[in-house]
C-alpha cells in the first residue's frame, strides 16, 4: 500500500523514509493543441504514478504533485503556466538539499520540457524518452538511441492523443483536432529553441492526432508504466 507523506507524522516519516524511495510528481500545465486539456501531462504522470504504486507502493513515499513546471516553449500560446527552467531547477534543488536525511528521491513528469531542470538538479528522475527528444532537443545532446519513436509526434499527435483517449476519453475533443508540424524536429530546433513551438506550429500540435485511438493509448501507456517501474527499481537498489 501506498504512503502519501502528507498524511505521516515527523517520527513516521522518518522511520519509513529509510528503506524507502521518495517519489515527487512533477506535472504541468500548457496548451496541448485545441483538442487535448492544458493539463495532460499532469494527467498522464498521475496514471503513470498510479500504476506505480500499485506495482511498487510498499517501497516508495509519495509527495504530492507539483502543479506547475517548465513550459516556455509553449508560453507564447494562451493556457500555459510555466515557472521557467531555472526556477523549476532552483526549487528542485532546494526539496532535495533541505533533506536532512537525504532520501533517495525519484523525480517523475510525463512533460519533456522538464529535462534541463532535471538534468541541472543531480537527482534521479523520469520523463519519457519519446517526449525528452522533442523538447529538448534544441538545447541537450541526445544519444542516438534515446531518440524516440514517435518524434515527429511528440506534442498533442497521435501519441498523447491516443493515450489521453484511454485515460480521460472525456476530455479530448476529436472534432477539434488539427495536424501540426510534421517534419523532423532535429532540422528545426534552432528555431524550437528562439521561438518556441510556435515558431513551426501555429495550432500548437507538433504531429498528427488522426488515428489515434484509445487501444494504441493503451499500450503506449503499458510502456511507458513499464519503463517508470524500471527505472524505480534501479533507483530503489
Ligand atoms: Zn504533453
Amino acid at each position: 500500500m501506498t504512503t502519501t507523506i502528507a498524511d505521516l507524522t515527523r517520527p513516521e516519516f522518518e522511520e519509513r523514509i529509510r528503506n524507502r524511495v521518495l517519489v515527487i510528481p512533477i506535472g504541468s500545465i500548457e496548451q496541448h493543441g485545441p483538442h487535448l486539456p492544458i493539463g495532460t501531462d499532469s494527467h498522464i504522470t498521475t496514471a503513470l504514478i498510479e500504476e506505480l504504486c500499485r506495482l511498487r507502493g510498499d517501497r516508495l513515499l509519495l509527495a504530492p504533485p507539483l502543479p506547475f513546471a517548465a513550459s516556455d516553449e509553449h508560453s507564447s500560446f494562451q493556457g500555459t503556466f510555466s515557472m521557467g527552467t531555472n526556477l523549476l531547477a532552483s526549487l528542485l534543488k532546494v526539496l532535495t538539499t533541505n533533506d536532512p536525511i537525504q532520501s533517495r528521491t525519484l523525480f517523475v513528469s510525463a512533460h519533456g520540457g522538464n529535462l534541463p531542470a532535471f538534468l541541472t538538479a543531480s537527482q534521479p528522475f523520469w520523463i519519457p524518452r519519446t517526449h525528452v527528444l522533442v523538447e529538448a532537443a534544441a538545447q541537450w545532446e541526445l544519444p542516438a538511441d534515446a531518440r524516440g519513436i514517435w518524434e515527429p509526434d511528440a506534442h498533442a499527435g497521435r501519441t498523447e492523443t491516443s493515450v489521453m483517449l484511454a485515460l480521460r476519453p472525456d476530455l479530448v475533443h476529436l472534432n477539434q483536432a488539427v495536424h501540426g508540424y510534421n517534419g523532423s524536429l532535429s532540422s528545426v530546433g534552432s528555431i524550437l529553441a528562439s521561438d518556441g513551438i510556435r515558431g513551426v506550429s501555429s495550432s500548437g500540435v507538433l504531429g498528427d492526432p488522426a488515428g489515434a485511438n484509445r487501444e494504441e493509448g493503451l499500450a503506449i501507456l503499458a510502456a511507458l508504466a513499464a519503463d517508470l517501474v524500471r527505472t524505480f527499481d534501479q533507483v530503489s537498489q
